[in-house]
């Protein structure tokens, strides 16, 4: 494939990842970023007492196969934090026995059809079962359940159980910067690509003011921003109806400094949609709350205070330090618009069209990756799926 030119636009892992395995198979390969950093929805802090954060996607999960093989690969270590993610214990809720929260979920394995809410209310006779589970699951997919699609309960964020969690040694970001790093100059942050005229030859993208002609492209962004780019001639319709169908799950994460890292825990407030974890060695505690209603219930608008009050009550068994707390949002960012691709009822992900090229333009990003869709390891493998549809369109070409 030498020769051949490509166009990746967006520097999450999804672009990046198509990135890498484009130019490793030869492709000269420009990423324009809009952002001044790569990473996209995953971005890592250090706080001042040492501890890593991530603002954005944190946990490493079962099934992870890509991400592991990526990590190895760029010779990134992952950690185990000792969360139990799958696992949270319920707090403020109507009362509820371990037994009833583990029958609960056995009762979801076969959710049948409809929405979430519905097969909670018919699969979990327990007050306090349907109240916890409600709350987990809005929680982890940031989407009211009454327009949930049951079969959201098969995604990974979803998982109930004692499996253990991972994150990337420094940070998750890490992946991003290796990946980065390997593509050297190829990448150009701070670079919004506005325009793309594409015929079956190739594209044309106007990436700040500039015009770039490639042989192929990648789009890698956010459904929203995919479907704002002045495509010239217009996107089929199916394109277009597959991306503006694409609904957006709403999170916010809060970081209090603590005096001393406390072991591993996780405790859910069932009310107030949010939960707190610890982890090995990190003198933080963690919180994300999840759908519009916890944003609004905890009033994130207007600051991180009444959030971290919440906290504090939530966790008074905790030693809090002197220090900010540090709120993250994804809604206001205009570069994510939203947390993550979710299952809505009312307006279905279209995985096929989603994933589907148009021309010689390839989809990746969370949003396109089917069963993985809303995850860092649906868009690392949306990614790899994107090059090997331009790999393949490039080579009939020759
Ligand atoms: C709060 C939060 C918590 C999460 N927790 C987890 C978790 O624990 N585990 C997990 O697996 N996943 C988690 N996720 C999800 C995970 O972050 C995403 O699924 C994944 O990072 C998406 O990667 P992406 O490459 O598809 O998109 P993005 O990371 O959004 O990358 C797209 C890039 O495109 C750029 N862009 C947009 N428009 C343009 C344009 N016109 N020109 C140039 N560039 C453009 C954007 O700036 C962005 O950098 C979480 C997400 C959030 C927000």
């Amino acid at each position: 494939m030498s020769g051949r030119s490509v166009v990746v636009v967006g520097a999450g892992f999804a672009g990046l990842a198509a990135a890498e395995a484009l130019a490793a198979g030869g492709a000269e390969v420009t990423v324009f970023e809009a952002r001044d950093r790569v990473g996209g929805r995953v971005h890592s802090r250090r706080l001042e007492n040492g501890a890593v954060v991530e603002l954005g996607a944190e946990f490493v999960l079962p099934g992870y196969d890509v991400l592991q093989e990526t990590a190895a690969r760029l010779g990134l270590e992952l950690f185990e934090k000792g969360t139990l993610y799958g696992d949270r214990e319920p707090r403020d809720g109507p009362p509820v026995t371990r037994e009833e929260l583990v029958a609960a979920h056995a009762a979801l394995r076969e959710p049948g059809r409809g929405s979430l809410a519905e097969a909670l209310e018919r699969l979990v006779p327990s007050a306090g079962a349907r109240a916890a589970v409600a709350a987990r699951l809005a929680v982890s997919s940031g989407y009211e359940l009454e327009d949930q699609d049951a079969a959201a309960l098969a995604d990974g964020a979803a998982g109930f159980g004692d499996f253990p969690s991972h994150g990337v040694a420094g940070g998750n970001d890490g992946i991003a910067l290796a990946l980065a790093e390997r593509l050297g100059a190829a990448v150009r942050t701070s670079t919004a690509v506005s325009r793309l005229a594409w015929s079956a030859d190739g594209v044309v993208v106007r990436a700040g003011s500039d015009e770039v002609a490639a042989d192929a492209c990648v789009i890698a962004t956010p459904a929203p921003h995919a479907l704002e780019l002045a495509w010239d001639p217009a996107l089929p319709g199916w394109k277009r109806e597959a991306l503006a169908a694409v609904r957006y799950g709403q999170a916010a994460k809060l970081f209090l400094p603590l005096a001393s890292a406390p072991a591993p825990s996780q405790t859910l407030s069932v009310p107030l949609r949010f939960w707190t974890w610890t982890q090995h060695g990190v003198p933080v505690a963690s919180s994300f709350a999840g759908s519009p209603s916890a944003l609004e219930l905890l009033a994130i608008d207007q600051g991180p205070e009444r959030w971290a009050d919440a906290v504090r009550r939530l966790r008074p068994d905790l030693e809090y330090a002197d220090g900010p707390p540090l709120l993250s949002t994804w809604h206001d960012d205009p570069w994510a618009r939203g947390a993550y691709s979710a299952r809505a009822l009312s307006s279905p992900l279209d995985d096929e069209a989603l994933s589907r090229p148009v021309g010689p333009v390839a989809f990746a990003g969370e949003h396109t990756a089917g069963r993985w869709h809303a995850l860092m390891e649906g868009a690392l493998r949306s990614g790899l799926r994107a090059a090997t549809e331009v790999e393949e369109l490039l080579a009939a070409r020759v």
